[in-house]
């Protein structure tokens, strides 16, 4: 009987013991960034100016000169389309060729600061801008497959040289967290690159849809079969990369594909 009733008092024991624990652990830790934020203030990471005050890296100021992607766009890819459109329009690109991805859609267009968060989380392992990208990422996901039962999220692989040199992959570190706030399973074993495509930035569309032909193979028998998946990355410019990711995809049992960017060029 005693031992019983010591047994019932030893858990709320615990419990309030790793109460304690994490309530001290977080309000260091608070005090901590306070601390370095009094110290080094932290600015934006476009404009170089603003000193923020949140866990943020753009200032409001930078954030209202991105241009969201809205209507009207591309139903299939959601490329931005100029002057009057029907319904369900298809951009000229998508009407061309063979798209293996069910649609597409990006938080804003490639330009002003963006530009700059993109190529020093890409390039200059500032993963520290991680968040700001995925607030974008999440808000577009939620607008245009706000419905969408994804089974899995997966992401655009880098060859696996390139991953070494870089010691990351940027998709795969978005997608992750985006994977997170989804309740999703993140899933990164369905296709590998089998080519290293280098940078396409001085490629012409067709050029770059021969460049990355075969980049991706489909690993074998995964329990993806006739599932429902989320492709990220994160910028998409002429579709190229993401398309043939979505057909390596398919290749290895995927039914549906849907594609979520950070930025469309
Ligand atoms: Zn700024
Ligand atoms: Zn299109």
């Amino acid at each position: 009987m005693t031992r019983l009733r010591q047994g019932r008092l030893k858990i709320p024991g615990l419990f309030q013991m790793r109460l304690d624990r994490q309530i001290l652990l977080d309000s260091t830790r608070a005090l901590w960034h306070s601390t370095l934020d009094l110290v080094y203030p932290r600015r934006c990471e476009s404009c170089h100016g603003a000193v923020l005050d949140e866990a943020r890296h753009l200032c409001w100021d930078c954030m209202t000169r991105m241009q969201l992607i809205q209507q009207p766009h591309c139903d299939r890819c959601g490329d931005p389309i100029e002057g009057k459109v029907d319904h369900d329009p298809m951009c000229a690109y998508c009407a061309r060729h063979r798209i293996w991805f069910t649609r597409a859609r990006s938080a804003v267009r490639y330009r002003g600061p963006i530009r700059d968060v993109i190529q020093s989380f890409k390039y200059r392992n500032a993963l520290y801008l991680g968040r700001d990208m995925n607030l974008l990422l999440l808000a577009c996901v939620q607008a245009h497959y706000g419905a969408i039962p994804f089974d899995a999220v997966t992401s655009v692989p880098l060859f696996a040289r390139r991953e070494r040199e870089r010691t990351y992959n940027q998709a795969a570190v978005l997608a992750r967290a985006l994977a997170s706030e989804l309740r999703s399973p993140y899933d990164n074993r369905l296709v590998t690159r089998i080519r290293d495509t280098q940078t396409q930035t001085h490629l012409s569309a067709s050029e770059r849809r021969q460049n990355m032909t075969g980049a991706f193979v489909p690993h074998g028998s995964n329990g993806r079969q006739g599932q429902r998946l989320l492709l990220v990355d994160d910028v998409m410019t002429t579709g190229a990369t993401v398309n043939e990711c979505a057909r390596a995809l398919k290749e290895a049992g995927a039914e549906y594909v849907y594609v979520a960017t950070v930025a469309r060029g």
